[in-house]
């Protein structure tokens, strides 16, 4: 029997958007559901306490991260990734594919392997579709991603066909390479912002043995309408009764038109990065801590949040960023965690009452945002 199942608990009545539990070996997952990500073994600034105190269910690891530093061999023999962060929840790691595109460390990209230079010590590292999982399963995550070809946008068509291509084929040899049964396999489809070659993609992926499937290569800086548009083209194409998870986005609206298209599972960096950088997440929209006006500010952030940032007043917050207090970046974090998940558990909610779509359209009125013709939510 598998470790591994999706089960569709309900689907909304007027959009794309679906309630559903992802079960894995380290426990279950409500979705939709946000993956708070910890690049190097952790979720920057956080205890492991603090971020299983925001409400979240499984968190991300980076392949590409942890096999330059501290190596994949010692995570393996300092317990693997739960071992050492002490998650007890299941674990995602990412393939590496993203991390080697975004760097723009890229070397060459053959068939055989892509070939890319450490950003840490410059050397010349080399990274196959097997020894991307070889070393997801040293890490030990529940779910490991194929690695994937990723294209910076715009690109000529014959160079998306390409990667997209060659990403089908990596996803056949990270399945052929995979040892461990209680480890999962997520497909990546590729395919640009091209429809027809997105669900190209999807379908040939869908007829492989993966436990679940990804949306791949947005939100590398195209309009967000274009990311929706791809991923209302996408979804219809991938098993109906696997999760899917949109990478490495995005803001919360993101998160729920993604939802309304029927994604399952998100990561970003963007709660945790924004956090550090003095910039709040709230349902009246985002707030820059720093800003004068809250000097003297005693209401909390959020009237409602459950945070401990939220237990301090706003001027207090400010002050511990104007001090350069570390305390602020820790507060900040834990409170746009708590946000997104929040955010998240709002959603599944609506979507078992079939108002979804109503719930979208209070969040954006909240965050002040004036809908885009083609970024309606169907
Ligand atoms: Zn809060």
């Amino acid at each position: 029997m598998s470790h591994f199942s999706y089960e569709l608990l309900h689907r909304d009545s007027q959009t794309g958007a679906r309630r559903g539990v992802f079960s894995t070996p380290h426990g279950t997952v409500q979705t939709p559901g946000f993956m708070p990500v910890g690049t190097q073994g952790t979720v920057k600034g956080v205890t492991i306490d603090q971020v299983a105190a925001t409400g979240a269910e499984m968190i991300l690891g980076n392949t590409y991260h942890l096999a330059l530093r501290p190596g994949h061999e010692t995570v393996r023999r300092l317990g693997g990734l739960h071992g050492m962060t002490l998650w007890e929840g299941p674990i995602l790691t990412d393939s590496g594919g993203f991390q080697i595109f975004s760097l723009q460390s890229i070397r060459e990209i053959n068939e055989q392997q892509a070939t890319f230079r450490s950003h840490i010590d410059g050397s010349i590292v080399q990274l196959t579709p097997e020894h991307s999982i070889e070393i997801q399963e040293s890490l030990g995550s529940d779910v490991a991603m194929v690695l994937d070809h990723v294209v910076a946008l715009p690109a000529k068509r014959s160079e998306v066909v390409d990667a997209m291509e060659r990403s089908i084929r990596w996803a056949g040899r990270c399945l052929n390479a995979a040892t461990r049964d209680d480890q999962a396999r997520f497909a990546i489809v590729q395919g640009g912002l091209d429809t027809e070659l997105r669900i190209q993609c999807a379908t040939e992926l869908s007829s492989m043995n993966f436990e679940g499937f990804a949306v791949g290569g947005l939100s590398v800086g195209e309009a967000p309408s274009e990311m929706y548009r791809i991923t209302q083209a996408t979804c219809p194409h991938l098993p109906e009764h696997k999760p899917r998870y949109l990478m490495g986005v995005g803001r919360p609206i993101d998160l729920l038109e993604s939802v309304a298209r029927g994604i399952d599972l998100f990561d970003c960096v963007m709660p945790t990065r924004n956090g550090r950088n003095a910039m709040a997440f709230t349902d009246r929209g985002n707030v820059k801590i720093r800003n004068a006006k809250y000097r003297d500010e005693t209401r909390p952030l959020e009237e409602h949040c459950p945070c401990l940032a939220c237990r301090h007043s706003l001027g207090y917050l400010r002050h511990l960023f104007v001090a350069k207090e570390m305390l602020g970046p820790i507060l900040l974090t834990i409170h746009n965690l708590t946000y997104y998940q929040r955010v998240m558990a709002e959603a599944r909610q609506a979507i078992e009452n079939n108002t979804f779509a109503q719930y979208v359209i209070d969040k954006k009125a909240g965050w002040g945002i004036i809908d885009e013709p083609d970024a309606d939510v169907e």
